[in-house]
């Protein structure tokens, strides 16, 4: 296993939220391949840096690359450039510890942030702006970034709003992750009765019928609906849930320098059922949000790399995981599969297909299976690269040592965020 950083464990490690320590447990299932007999980690390897992806292909029987989506989805709207607009992949991973990311330096926010998108992440985000700061320290989280919150809080960070284009029965959130923004004593999540009901028209409420899911939603949101009268509060940080509404403009502060608000319009949808887009509404009027940052949380891309296909869709054509190009042998699981969705059940069960797929062509492959100069001559020239290669073991070292201090500062982990220092501790 060939990886870019001296840590394994991907979004694992940089995307889970981490006031969502039991979303990891998956770690201990990736500690016994680990272990198994056979598997070695390569850590601090970059493809196309170290070792390129022709390399490995000329020298092992298959490569499977599970290189994730790592580019991030633009709005394409004026204001967008603005100091203050921060992308959600870059943010979670500036709190997470990701250490490319730790120098994020986002904007102070003022008195409220704006969240473009409603998945998952937008949800964590939301939570993760709005948690008490105490709450927070038990977990992993990057410990300067939540000093940093902690003091965006302090200075009267009140609202963050979570803006959505189409109605909730669309939304991409699930119905955990949306409840949970009602359990915490400092946060209030609210939503505005007219837009719930504004959300729901006849090709909805088709949708609606069809779902477990979104029916249990709607108890939920109602929930909240009530909790909107309560919205001018200064007790509790509030979580507001916008619908049916797109992001048209981000607005420069007073000087010009930085982000002061976001330009809103009202959407309908139209389409069929399961279909529905959301298109402006003629007539409805803009509305401007005060904020002076604007998380845009609108999904990932997958980035183009060297020996990858790419079709126009972003999407790599695969069938069960192998790449239909001409030489075989070129394997894909994880986002780089499916798309930038799914948790990780979703992307297990994902892999398994492709390990299948994998072992399958290898034991059809019949005949001499062609010379290869073999995995040794691979490491030979990764180590010839001058790079600190990082083992398995290297970097159990390393999760000690994050333990260690973790427990010092009565947290779980503090995570080691600079590659030097990681290879100075080795
Ligand atoms: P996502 O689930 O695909 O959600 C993207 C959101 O952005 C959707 O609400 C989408 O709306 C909206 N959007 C896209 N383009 C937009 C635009 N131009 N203007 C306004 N809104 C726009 O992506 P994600 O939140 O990044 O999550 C990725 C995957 O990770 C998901 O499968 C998610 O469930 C998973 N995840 C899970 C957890 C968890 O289980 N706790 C936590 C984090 C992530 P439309 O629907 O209208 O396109």
């Amino acid at each position: 296993m060939f990886e870019r950083l001296p840590t394994p464990f991907g979004l694992v490690r940089f995307g889970v939220a981490p006031d969502h320590p039991e979303v990891k447990n998956v770690i201990h299932d990736f500690d016994q391949v680990a272990s198994t007999e056979g598997f070695r980690f390569f850590g601090n390897v970059e493809l196309g840096v170290h070792v390129s992806l022709e390399a490995l292909r000329e020298h092992y029987d298959a490569v499977v690359l599970c290189t994730g989506a790592q580019g991030e989805r633009l709005l394409n709207i004026p204001g967008e450039h603005l100091q203050g607009v921060v992308g959600a992949p870059h943010f979670v991973q500036w709190y997470n510890g990701h250490p490319d990311h730790v120098a994020l330096r986002p904007q102070r926010p003022g008195s409220a942030a704006a969240v473009i998108g409603q998945g998952n992440v937008a949800l964590d985000i939301a939570r993760i702006l709005t948690r008490s700061p105490e709450e927070l320290h038990a977990t992993d989280i990057h410990g300067a970034a939540l000093a940093q919150i902690a003091a965006w809080q302090r200075d009267g960070l009140q609202t963050v709003h979570v803006i959505g284009r189409r109605g909730f029965i669309q939304a991409a959130f699930t119905n955990k992750e949306l409840r949970e923004l009602d359990t915490y004593d400092d946060v209030l999540p609210i939503v505005d009765p007219a837009e719930l009901a504004l959300s729901r028209n006849a090709a909805s409420e088709q949708e609606l019928s069809k779902s477990r899911m979104k029916k249990r939603s709607v108890d939920i949101l109602e929930k909240m609906a009530r909790n909107f009268a309560d919205r001018g509060t200064t007790s509790k940080r509030i979580v507001h849930l916008r619908f049916l509404s797109s992001p048209c403009e981000v607005l420069p502060s007073e000087d010009g320098s930085s982000v002061g608000g976001l330009r809103i319009h009202r959407n309908e949808l139209q389409g069929e059922p399961g279909q529905q887009a959301a298109v402006r509404s003629s007539g409805g009027e803009a509305e401007d949000i005060a904020c002076g940052m604007v998380v845009r949380s609108v999904g990932f891309d997958i980035t183009p790399m060297e020996g990858l296909p790419l079709d126009g869709r972003k999407r790599v054509p695969h069938k069960q995981g192998r790449v239909e190009d001409a030489a075989g042998g070129l394997y894909v699981a994880g986002w780089v599969k499916r798309g930038p969705t799914g948790i990780i059940a979703s992307n297990i069960a994902d892999a398994q297909e492709t390990a299948g797929r994998l072992l399958a062509d290898l034991s059809s492959r019949g005949g001499d299976p062609p010379a290869r100069a073999g995995p040794s001559e691979v490491e030979a020239a990764v180590r010839a690269s001058g790079t600190r290669v990082v083992s398995y073991e290297d970097w159990r070292r390393l999760e000690a040592e994050e333990r260690r201090r973790g427990e010092a500062d009565g947290k779980s982990a503090a995570k080691i965020t600079d590659v030097g220092e990681m290879l100075r501790l080795l």
